[in-house]
């Protein structure tokens, strides 16, 4: 599984924002920087980026926060079910949650573990 990682379009992969007057950081970075009446305001970190350089793409994003919830998900309608009457399933159940969480946990920290 390849990630692909956008330069930064806002620094130039810089991380330090200069799209403001004489190489000082736009008014955008400056509000985000928390900084408001000192300017121009020089070599302020990008706050598009937040000075990493690089732009994690929307999809992978998405990816890495759907994995841990929709665990949370299936095992919170697993236990629903369990606890609202369909006891005859228990065991159906429990193995089906077992199995499930075990894939999505496997598949989540095998996508956070590349470096
Ligand atoms: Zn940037
Ligand atoms: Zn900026």
């Amino acid at each position: 599984m390849t990630e692909t990682y956008h330069d930064c379009k806002h620094c130039s992969g810089t991380g330090t924002c200069e799209n403001g007057i004489d190489d000082s950081s736009c008014a955008i970075c400056a509000r985000r920087n928390f900084i408001l009446k000192h300017s121009p305001a020089h070599g302020l970190v990008c706050s598009v980026c937040k000075g990493h350089c690089k732009i994690e793409p929307m999809s992978s994003r998405l990816k890495n926060r759907t994995g841990p919830l929709l665990a949370i998900y299936i095992m919170a309608t697993a236990i629903m079910m369990v606890t609202t009457g369909s006891s005859e399933h228990f065991s159906e159940v429990l193995a089906f949650i077992g199995t499930l969480t075990g894939a999505i946990t496997g598949f989540y920290f095998s996508g956070k573990n590349k470096t």
